[in-house]
């Protein structure tokens, strides 16, 4: 088996050195933070997601820590329906909540003894004229068959490599916040435990983390929600950003109004919504006998409405570790890693164009349109794409084992 260097211990490089790891191969992973943290808040698993976590060997135990979602629909923010959805779909497209402890604690648990994890260091610099593939804090330097960069949407590894491909503001801000149980809000019996509010630019979505009183393998349920609003991030501390959020989303049908009320600054997490332009054009740098990957945030950061870009860098993960795990360092690596390129670099531009096309109708980003229209664009067309997007980026099998 080969040795690899995974850059960054976010949710990509803990799965895919995980991953790796269990497969017989020698793994160092390197993460910038003093420990292996998880983030904060909760995100959306979608079937691909969950897909991509079961090739992993990593879905034991979800069902004790993941909530399915079902939305009543989405509506605007005088509760108008745009769209009703049916509340057990029956496409199998029904995404689920997980809070990011859970999800960081599963993935941890799935690192093997083998892993060497090396905390506060900080990955500089690459070298790409070896036989073999390194990387170097400044001082160290590491050296193995496979690099793998899952050091996030401002990866040091692909600036050395790809140097067009530079992170930009995806234009919009957006918080999350999970309310515990103990003091969320008894909401009015009859509201849905999800919903999606949208109106121009701004974006109201809400799920239950877990039931109230409920004794599951979480100690970390509660009510999770996300917002968006046009516009860069706040740089105001959290107090007053939800006071902010308060007033710009004053009026909303309830429950909304309700849970920002019930959050406290401490619970807010603020989200620096980022995409790479251009995408880079190769995922993957043959060196010798192995060579670099780019994986997660770190290959395709996408300003992505529907939620979906971990699930992709999960998607990410099983795809190398299903193509490289039995692959010898030289031409059959090589040839891997080839197939790695040809399985995902098409597979994330084509959730990158959809995320795009979103973002037009949600945010009126590069739309001609007056507000009047685009609020008219918003009712007929938002929910036909919401819909047609999310299914594209279900629509994922992990590849077969051969
Ligand atoms: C508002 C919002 C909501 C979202 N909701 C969802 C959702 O519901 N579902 C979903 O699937 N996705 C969602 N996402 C996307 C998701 O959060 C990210 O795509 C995902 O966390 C990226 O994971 P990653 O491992 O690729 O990168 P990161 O999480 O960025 O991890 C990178 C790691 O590398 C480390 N690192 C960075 N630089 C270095 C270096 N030079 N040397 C060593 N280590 C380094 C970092 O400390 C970090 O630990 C959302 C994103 C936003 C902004």
């Amino acid at each position: 088996m080969g040795s690899a260097v995974v850059v960054g211990a976010g949710i990509g490089g803990l799965a895919v050195a995980g991953a790796l790891g269990r497969a017989g191969w020698q793994v160092t992973l390197l993460e910038r933070d003093e420990r292996l943290r998880p983030g904060r808040a909760a995100l959306l698993l979608w079937p691909n997601g969950v897909r991509a976590l079961r090739a992993l060997g990593l879905d034991e135990g979800l069902d004790a820590i993941a909530t399915p979602v079902r939305p009543d629909g989405l509506r605007r923010p005088d509760g108008h329906w745009l769209r009703r959805s049916a509340a057990d779909r029956s496409d199998g497209a029904t995404p689920y909540v997980v809070h990011r402890e859970d999800l960081h604690d599963a993935l941890v648990a799935g690192l093997s003894d083998r892993i060497d994890i090396q905390t506060g260091v900080t990955v500089r610099a690459v070298r790409t004229d070896g036989y073999r593939p390194v990387v170097t804090d400044g001082q160290a330097t590491w050296e193995a068959d496979l690099v793998v960069a899952a050091d996030g949407a401002r990866s040091a590894v692909r600036q050395r490599l790809a140097p067009a491909s530079q992170p930009v503001s995806g234009g919009y801000a957006a918080w999350r916040a999970v309310i515990p149980w103990y003091r969320a809000p008894e909401l009015p019996a009859g509201t849905p435990a999800a919903g999606e509010t949208l109106s121009v630019g701004h974006r109201f979505i809400h799920a239950s983390l877990g039931e109230r009183g409920s004794a599951g393998a979480s100690s970390r349920g509660g009510i999770y929600w996300m917002a968006s609003v046009p516009g860069a991030a706040r740089p105001e501390p959290p107090a007053v950003q939800l006071s902010l959020l308060r007033r710009w989303l004053a009026g909303w049908h309830p429950p909304i109004g309700q849970l920002l009320e019930a959050t406290r600054p401490e619970d807010l997490v603020q989200e620096t919504v980022t995409e790479l332009s251009p995408m880079p054009e190769s995922f993957v740098f043959p060196t010798g006998g192995g060579g670099y990957v780019l994986l997660g945030d770190a290959a395709h950061a996408i300003a992505d409405h529907l939620g979906q870009a971990a699930c992709l860098a999960l998607e990410d993960a099983a795809t190398l570790r299903t193509l490289v795990r039995a692959a010898a360092p030289g031409p059959a690596l090589v040839t891997a890693l080839r197939a790695y390129q040809n399985s995902r670099r098409p597979r994330a531009a084509r959730v990158a164009r959809s995320a795009r096309r979103l973002a037009t109708v949600l945010q009126g980003r590069g739309s001609r349109l007056g507000t009047r229209a685009r609020g008219m664009a918003l009712a007929t067309i938002a929910p036909r794409m919401l819909e047609a997007a999310a299914s594209g980026a279900n629509d994922w099998e992990p590849p077969p084992i051969s």
